[in-house]
């Protein structure tokens, strides 16, 4: 990959970093204290234009391709992980059925009909404001991508009724129209029956539910949503019938979209100490602590994990593209697994250095320690399953079996 970035990327990257500096910096605490939604850093996203990141410049977005999204996602997750992580949803709602699926194989009836659902959702996000969700978890094996979605979408005449239950819905209190990967209902269904639709909130049988009081990311307000017969128009297909699974074989980097909170989170692990060492923590006296070889060589080796993360990632990120080869692919997810396991351990380390009055709740370390947590947990690429594939990928080429 160039690492020279260019002018619009540095752009973006700024704008999301003067957001996060002056705005949602300031409100984290509240928004995980509460476990409530961050509204006010989405009118700020959505008056900067930055709900419209990914749309194309000819739909009125911002035309921001996979790399510049994961590099302005990362930025965000400096300053509030929950932002940054429910940011992720919306805007790869639209990365997905935007510019990744242009080059899939489609007919070309299906080609002229995503063109006018596409235009559908953009117009929904750049006029209208509208937020986008990415239910998938059924706290079943279809999130890791081992079986069909329970939630099942029966064709009926003009579109599809949908019956089922999300869990971990993120933006659950928040969100216009909710992304629900289902399966269609016909006779022996598989992964290959998957269908991507957007239920918008409003609709008959759908509901949210359930309390949400979590460790980390607690202003995602990842709530239960169940689906009772509703009724969703064919014109609000995120993809044509089919393309899902093409996408999600062709395009792993895909399911990477996640690893750029945590990359951002990990970056705000190092920053907290080097601040706090510095004795310029607003809130906290300036005493330094930056005079103990002890915190030097604590904060060399932060540095060094820290590069080694961003490396990855910045590589990874550049490889993005359909059909990538067998290396290309293992890169992202051992990108994935370092992103992940990076960050939480960087924030252990920021905390080990910094010392017990950095872990007090009116300073962010806690939070970033808490939030970090979660993103090896996040489906379809845990850590466990980042290393799964990863176990197999090296040792086995494709077909290849043991009698
Ligand atoms: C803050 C937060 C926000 C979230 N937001 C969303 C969201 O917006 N949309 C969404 O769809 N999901 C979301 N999730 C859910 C997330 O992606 C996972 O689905 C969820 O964390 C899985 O939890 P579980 O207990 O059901 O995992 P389980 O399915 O019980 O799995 C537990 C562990 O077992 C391993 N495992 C799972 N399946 C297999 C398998 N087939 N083979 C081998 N090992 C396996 C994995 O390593 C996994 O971590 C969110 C999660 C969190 C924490």
């Amino acid at each position: 990959m160039d690492f020279e970035l260019t002018p619009k990327q540095q752009d973006l990257i700024e704008r999301a970093g003067l957001l996060g500096r002056e705005k949602f910096a300031g409100r984290a605490e509240r928004y995980d204290a509460e476990a409530s939604f961050p509204y006010e850093n989405y009118d700020d996203l959505r008056d900067n234009g930055l709900l419209g990141l990914c749309v194309p410049e000819e739909h009125g977005g911002l035309g921001a391709d996979f790399p510049t999204y994961c590099m302005v996602s990362a930025e965000i997750g400096r300053y509030c992980g929950s932002t940054a992580l429910t940011y992720n949803m919306h805007a790869c709602s639209m990365l997905w059925s935007g510019t990744m699926t242009d080059q899939l194989d489609m007919s070309n009836e299906q080609r002229d009909r995503h063109a006018e659902a596409q235009a559908l959702h953009f117009k929904r996000v750049v006029k209208d404001g509208a937020i986008y969700a990415q239910p998938f978890s059924e706290g079943n094996a279809s999130a890791a991508g081992r079986a069909p979605f329970g939630t099942l979408a029966k064709k009926v005449d003009g579109g599809y009724v949908l019956n089922g239950k999300k869990i971990f819905a993120s933006l659950a209190d928040a969100a216009d129209y909710f992304g629900i990967l289902c399966t269609e209902d016909v006779d022996n269904a598989s992964r290959k029956d998957t269908i991507y639709l957007a239920v918008p909130r409003n609709s008959e049988g759908f509901e949210v539910t359930g309390p949400w009081d979590p460790l980390g990311m607690r202003g995602t307000v990842s709530r239960t949503l169940l689906l009772n017969d509703v009724f969703v128009p064919e014109e609000n297909e995120l993809m044509p019938r089919g393309v899902y699974f093409q996408a999600a074989n062709r395009w792993p980097h895909m399911f990477m979209t996640l690893a750029p909170t945590y990359m951002g989170l990990a970056q705000a692990a190092y920053d907290f100490t080097v601040k706090y060492l510095r004795g310029e923590v607003e809130g906290m006296p300036p005493i330094k602590r930056r005079q103990f070889p002890t915190k030097q060589l604590a904060t060399a080796e932060m540095f060094v994990k820290l590069e080694q993360t961003r490396a990855l990632f910045m590589r990874a990120i550049g490889e993005a593209k359909q059909d990538p080869s067998k290396e290309e692919r293992m890169r992202a997810w051992a990108a994935q697994y370092t992103i992940m396991e990076n960050a939480n351990d960087l924030a252990r380390l920021a905390i080990r250095t910094c010392g017990g009055q950095s872990m007090l709740k009116n300073l962010p370390l806690e939070r970033i320690y808490r939030d970090s947590r979660c993103g090896s947990l996040m489906l379809p690429l845990t850590a466990e399953l980042c290393l799964d594939r990863l176990g197999k990928e090296a040792l086995y080429n494709l077909g290849e079996t043991d009698d």
